[in-house]
Order: structure tokens, then sequence, then C-alpha cells
């Protein structure tokens, strides 16, 4: 039996598809970054960068995010930040990752897009190595520069061929709609990239459906004004589209009033294929593991509901069939262990 939900939460074998690395940028690591590189930030110590943690909205975050990519310099700094978040990773039992990042947010400041990616894969392979955590590499495009930006950055990333596996699209929703992309994401599946999208966190249902018919997107990050559209529920359980949805985000940045308000369970009960995952984690006060707990404790879930989650995570990831299989069976063992039969 389960008695408490956040050891058994913590040991889960989870895998986590919707996380920014430069998210993972936690208030310390980025003022000795900047102390290193010499970078002058609007933030003298950890207490007044904290004071800027309260959010109005997505754009008062991002305002924030991107002071803090300041700080981001070399390539050691992308190690450092990427390993960060890994040994946190292994702690928590997470199995496989597909962060994102943001390579214009950096090459915007005249940093190198190899500097970047460089450092980021170094990290990710000693991860595998050291961890046994495997990794999908996802390029994140902003959707609130021009689409022109979008394709010079497709050209840098295509030298780095099979080590970047996905394209997706991210940053203010609110009035840049998926049509603005289609020729990028048109170029990005041509050049045999897998695709996601933001869509449908802040902005509407039909920024979902575009993202799945003019994008490609095989998987919707947020997505989750959906249920203004039962149509498009229909279509999204119909078709096993996944979802990467982040609780915590969604209360930080005010998508939603509350945890207890929170449309998780919702679309659960609705067939859609829901996993939890962080997204900005270092910015919206916890990791994977906060995550499946603030919201096993406020929407009620229990260790058979988490454990579903878990399964979803692998099976909505790029892994192959065999790895997918082998991830669900240790989620099923794990739950049976603790008194829990899945099937
Ligand atoms: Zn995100």
């Amino acid at each position: 039996m389960v008695h408490d939900i956040r050891p058994f939460a913590l040991g889960l074998p989870k895998a986590e598809l919707h996380l920014h690395l430069e998210g993972t940028l936690e208030p310390e690591m980025m003022l000795r970054l900047a102390r290193r590189n010499g970078i002058d930030l609007p933030y003298q110590n950890v207490d007044q960068a904290l004071a800027a943690y309260e959010f109005s909205d997505l754009q008062s975050f991002l305002d924030l995010y991107y002071a803090g990519c300041a700080a981001l310099v070399t390539e050691d700094d992308f190690y450092d930040l990427t390993w960060a978040y890994l040994m946190r990773a292994a702690q928590e039992n997470i199995c496989h990752v597909e962060p994102f990042f943001d390579p214009q947010t950096h090459t915007e400041r005249g940093v190198r897009f190899g500097t970047v990616v460089t450092g980021i894969l170094r990290a990710l392979e000693d991860g595998e190595e050291r961890f046994g955590i495997t990794s999908r590499l996802i390029l994140a495009l902003l959707r609130d520069r021009p689409a022109d930006s979008a394709l010079h950055t497709l050209e840098h990333a295509h030298r780095y061929g099979r080590h970047i596996a996905g394209v997706g699209l991210d940053s203010a929703e609110l009035g840049h709609p998926p049509e603005k992309f289609a020729e990028v994401f048109e170029t990005a599946r041509m050049m045999g990239y897998r695709v996601v999208a933001h869509a449908g966190e802040e902005g509407p249902p039909s920024y979902i459906t575009g993202a799945l018919d003019i994008l490609g997107a095989e998987r919707i990050d947020h997505g989750i004004r959906c249920l203004e559209d039962p149509v498009l529920v229909k279509r999204l359980a119909r078709d096993r589209v996944p979802l990467t949805v982040c609780p915590l985000s969604n209360v930080r940045l005010r998508v939603v009033r509350s945890l207890a308000a929170h449309p998780l369970k919702q679309m659960m009960d609705a067939g859609l294929t829901v996993t939890i995952n962080s997204d900005d984690p270092a910015y919206f006060g916890g990791y994977l593991t906060d995550n499946y707990v603030a919201a096993a404790e406020a929407l009620h879930l229990g260790p058979h509901e988490l454990a579903r989650l878990a399964e979803a995570s692998f099976d909505a990831s790029f892994l192959d069939a065999d790895a997918k299989d082998q991830h669900v069976y240790a989620v099923q063992q794990y739950a049976k262990r603790h008194g829990i039969p899945l099937s």
C-alpha cells in the first residue's frame, strides 16, 4: 500500500517531455555564471532575483527568463546548466528526457549556435553514460520572432544531423498562430525532424488544430484549452495525440486559477493521452516529481493514476517501440511492488 504519495512519485520511473533547459536555470547558477562571464544582471543576489519571480502572465515570465539567459555564454555554461538538470533527474528516477533548447535566445546575443548545442549534447551524452538517462533533444523555435529567423536557425541545426531529434515552437503564444510557421515546419519535416508545438496554453483551441493540421505536430505542448472545443477533444482522443501538461507552470502563469481548478483530471477522464511535465522548473516552483505530487494532492489522484501518467510519458516519447515497452514494463513492476496492479 502507498501511504505517502511523494516517495511513490519520486521512485516511479518517468519520462519528461516538456522541459526547457533554459528554464532550469536556478537563480544561484544564474548569478554564478554571470559573475564567471562578467555579465551585469539586474539582480545582485538570490533574494533580488527571486523577488522578480512573481508573474502575472506568460509575458512577465518571459521577460525574466530572457534576462536570465544573458548569463549563459560559453559551451561550459550550457554543459553546467544541462548537467545540473540531469543530476536532479537521476535523483527523481527520470529515465528519459526530451528537452527543449531555444537557440535564437542565444544567437541573437552573439553566442554561436554550435557553442549552445555542443555544451548541451556533451552533458546529455555524459548523462546517458553516468546515469543511463536517454534523451532526444528538441530545438524550439521562438514564435514571437519572424519566420525567417526560424528558417535560418533550422539551417544551423542541419549540421548536427541526428543529434537533434525534433523541432518545436514556444514563447509568447497569443498573436502568433501556427500559420505563421507553416513553411518553417514543412521544411523541418522534410529535413526529417519530429515535430511538436506549444498550443492551447494561453492561445485558443484553434491554435491546437492549426498545430496539428498546418505544422504537422505529433504532440501538443500544454493543450489544456482543448477542453473548450468538444470536437477537438474527440479528435485528440481518437488519434491518441499526446498532450504534455505542466500543472505548476499553469498556476504560476495564471493560465488556471489554482491547482484544484486544473483541467488535468478532466482531460484524463475525456480519454486524452496526458503526461505531466515541469516546463520551466526553476521558475515555476517545482521539478517533475513536485508536479506529480502537487497534481495528485490537488486533484485527488492516487498512485494508480500516477503510474498511468508515467506509462503515458514513455508511450508519448520519441523512443522506439522496444524501449517504450521496457520502460512501461518497469513502471508496471514498480506499481506491482507497491501493491497496485495496472493491467
Ligand atoms: Zn513550455
